[in-house]
Formats: structure tokens, sequence, C-alpha cells
């Protein structure tokens, strides 16, 4: 791994006050890039030679006396199910390949407007269905820490990215887990923010009612200024939530001093050891600089990756309809319509692709609505009931983000069940709409990162953030307090 990354909100600072050259940013990043993405596999797509002129474009703007903005020059690497304009968007699936979306994603085009530059396009699982970015028409993507091991999912291209510093900033999609349970994988702070926080305008819909876009970075910092970036209203997205854009950094040196952070009690098991002494070792700092720890119950967390696993599939069913060979990328030609649907889509799509769609399309069959689709979103609310209950008591709540550090490649692919239980401390608050975030908090077996998940009510992302901000800067003063490797 490199040694202490640079920050982007550093790089921004150099870049602004001419100190750096964003060309000079950029070259060595791609240069990283070169050498050692192709044994991660982090990206689809390097847009090299765009961000070498981006970056001029930048240089020159600053020598007008212009200010590009506070990502001015950091290097940022999006996840390949983001649409950019006439660059292809793949979502990692065959049925995609060179697809040039016509449009930006609401959070490419904030993103260009603050001054970042984007360098490539990231692996995922297709689609985002998955826990290890295996499921990918483009290969596997390597977790930077083991090469033999992976970088969790979906997000895992966006993940590896920022833990390999391809990029200090990176961008991905959390529909039940895809950027808390890679960040953890791979070491690196991951928020999901409050559902409608963060226009889905531009982000290929897999969930539409639980996929929020959310990053990857460094720092705690680092991650308040890409969620400050890309966050406030959008009228593009019927579901974007009308207020101005989150204030995260205001936030972060208040401290957690009569700070009520929950434990729950009833947590799903499942953790392995080293998980659950990490965050054990999460609960004591934060007590220690001066939260009360209160103790709280959420019987329903537990019926969480039940009920996803309906309502998940349900939605993707209805969202991947529309790949059927005519309006986006493939097609197997057949001769007659309906047999040129069924040719493209079984030579476009993946194995778990299709699960998903026949298990959504199932559940959401007339005959087995209310006894599938109907008894989930009942479950949805009993759940998001608890989990007002527990907020009543408590400001924030800590579990595990993933139950194990990273896995080895092809340890669970033959296994979705077991691919599936990577998510069961993440998938509740994709559910009731909360924010949640992964930090990393040391290491467990292998020596492998450890990732703390924090979650916080709906629109209390600044709270969340406080208290990782604390939990960070525990880490930085106790740098060795990691459970021993075996
Ligand atoms: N791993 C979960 C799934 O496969 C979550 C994916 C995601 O958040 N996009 O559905």
């Amino acid at each position: 791994m490199s040694d202490q990354p640079t920050t982007a909100v550093d790089l921004a600072e150099n870049v602004r006050n001419g100190s750096t050259k964003a060309v000079d940013v950029v070259d060595e990043y791609l240069a990283r890039i070169d050498e050692r993405d192709g044994e991660i596999n982090a990206f689809n797509l390097v847009l090299t030679d765009q961000a070498r002129e981006r970056a001029a474009e930048i240089d020159e703007m600053i020598s007008l006396g212009r200010d590009p903005g506070p990502l001015a020059g950091v290097p940022v690497a999006l996840k390949d199910n983001l649409c950019t304009r006439g660059i292809p968007t793949t979502c990692s699936s065959k049925i995609l390949a060179d697809w040039k979306p016509p449009y930006d994603a609401t959070v490419v085009t904030r993103l260009r407007d603050a001054g970042a530059i984007f360098v490539g396009k990231t692996n995922l699982d297709e689609f985002a269905m998955g826990s290890s970015t295996e499921n990918s028409a483009f290969g596997p993507t390597k977790n930077p820490h083991d090469t033999t091991r992976v970088p969790g999912g979906s997000s895992g291209g966006s993940a590896a990215a920022v833990a390999a510093n391809f990029a200090p900033l990176s961008f991905g999609s959390d529909t039940g887990g895809s950027i808390r349970q890679p960040a953890a994988l791979c070491g690196v702070v991951g928020v999901k923010p409050t559902y409608g926080a963060v226009s889905r305008l531009g982000l290929v819909a897999f969930g539409s009612s639980l996929d929020q876009i959310g990053p990857f970075a460094h720092t705690v910092r680092d991650a308040a200024v890409a969620l400050e970036t890309i966050s406030g209203h959008d009228p593009g997205d019927s579901t974007s939530i009308q207020q101005s854009p989150l204030n995260l950094s205001q936030a972060l040196d208040l401290g957690v001093v009569g700070l009520r952070v929950g434990r729950i009690t009833d947590l799903p098991k499942g953790a392995s050891p080293d998980v659950e002494e990490r965050l054990e070792a999460a609960f004591d700092a934060l007590r220690e600089a001066g939260a009360e720890i209160i103790d709280v119950e959420i019987p329903a967390f537990s019926y969480g990756l039940t009920a996803y696993y309906l309502i998940a599939p349900a939605e993707a069913s209805s969202n991947l309809a529309r790949f059927d060979g005519v309006r986006f990328g493939m097609r197997t030609p057949a001769p007659d319509t309906n047999s040129m649907y069924t040719a493209t889509r079984t030579d476009g799509f993946g194995a778990e692709v299709k699960r998903r769609i026949m298990l959504g399309t199932y559940a959401l069959s007339a005959g087995y609505y209310d006894a599938y689709y109907g008894r989930a979103q009942k479950v949805r609310r009993l759940i998001a009931n608890d989990f007002a209950a527990a907020y009543a008591k408590a400001d924030v709540l800590l579990t595990p983000a993933s139950p194990t550090v990273a896995f080895e490649l092809g340890d669970k692919n033959s296994d979705p069940l077991a691919m599936y239980l990577c998510d069961t401390y993440t998938i509740p608050s994709n559910l009731t709409g909360d924010p949640g975030m992964s930090i990393p908090f040391g290491t467990g077996e292998h020596g492998l990162p450890v990732g703390v998940q924090i979650l916080a009510p709906a629109l209390k992302d600044d709270v969340m953030f406080q208290t990782a901000a604390t939990l960070e800067r525990h880490m930085q003063n106790h740098q060795d307090q990691n459970v021993s490797g075996s």
C-alpha cells in the first residue's frame, strides 16, 4: 500500500493556490493506475486523454484568476453505472457494451462544476447486484490489501481505486450495502447518505426506492466535502428532497460529549470475533470521548435481508425490462421481435442478474403479489418503526459494516445466500432511507481492514459524520490498536 495518500481537500487547496499544477496531479495518478491496475482491475475504462485535457483547463482557469471550485484538480473515479455523456457506461454488463449515454448524471455535472477531474469508470457487480465485484463482464476486481481477496461489492472498483490510491475520491451506489461493505473490506471511508439527499438522475436504476449515490475517500473530511458537493435538491429526480446541500464539514470538530450512541442488543449474529472486537473498541473510543452508550432493541432488524430480497429484485425486474435490444446497447439478431428480446436478454445478462429478474417477476406476479411483495413492504414498515423507536433513545447506532474482513476470491461465488449475508448489517438502512457509513477502524484477521458502521436517522448525516470524525481521530492517536492478525 502507498504511504499516507494526499487528501482531496489538500490537493484542491494546492491546485487552487497555484502551488501544484492539476496536470501534474493527474499524471501522478494516471502513472499509478498504469503501474498497478493490470493487477487490481478497478477500472473498466481509464479516461487518460480526457483527464489530461480537463487538467489543462483547470490550470488555465487558475492562471486567469478564476476559481475552479472546491474539488479543483481532484482526480475522481466513477462507478460504471453513473451516466457520463458520450463515455461508455456499461454497468459491467455485456448488454450495455458500447452504450454511450446522451447525458451526464446530476452528480457527474456537480462534480465537474466543482473542478473534479474524471480519471475513469470503475468495475462493479453487474447492475450493482453482488457483494464481491466478481459478477462482472470485465472480470473480478482484486482487493489492493491482498490480491487473492475480493474488494467487496458491488462498488468494489470504486473502493479499490481509493484504497490503491488510483484516485483520492470515488463514487459508488448503495442499494443494500454496496458502498459501505466494500469500503469496510478495502479500509476506506464509504457513505450512503439519506435517501433523497443526492439526486439519482443518471444512476442506472437497480432498486429505485433503495438506491443512493455516495463517496469513497481516505478521510472523513474528504467524504464530507464530496457529499456536500453532490447533495442538494435536483428537480430531475422526483425523490430528491427539497433542501439545500448537506452541511457536514462544520460537524467534524464538534466531538461527541453527551452524544447518545446506541448498541443494538438483538443485532443478528454472524459477525466474526475480530470484527466484534473492533466494534467494541469503537464503543470504548466513543465512551472515552464523552459519549453515552445506550442499549436499544430493533427486533425487526433481522428481517431486513428477507424483505430486501423481495423488494430489490421486484424493483430490479421492472427497471431492467428496458434492456431489450431496442433502446440500449447490444442486440442478438433473431427472426422476430419476441425472439430477439429473448435472445438479447439471454446473451446479455449474467446469471445473478437473471436470478434477480426471475425472483422479482415471481414476487410481483398476480396471485403472489400480496404474499411476497406486499408482505415485504409491511415488514419494511415494521423495520422503520423499530428504528424510529431506537432513535428516540439514541442519536446514532454502531454496528459492524461487514460480518468479516475481505474473503478469498471464489469463496462465495457459487453460494448466493452466503453472498447475500454479507449485507446483513447494511440493508436495513436502505429499507428505512436513513444514512449509514463505514469507517476504517483498525485491522482484524490476516491484518485486513475492519469497518465500523455508523447509522443515524434521516437527514442527520451531520451527526453521523461528527461521530465518524471522532472515531477517525481516535485511530490517528492509537495507530497501534489492532487485533493481532493470524
Ligand atoms: N449486495 C447487495 C445485492 O446484491 C447490495 C447491492 C447494492 O447495494 N447495490 O443486492
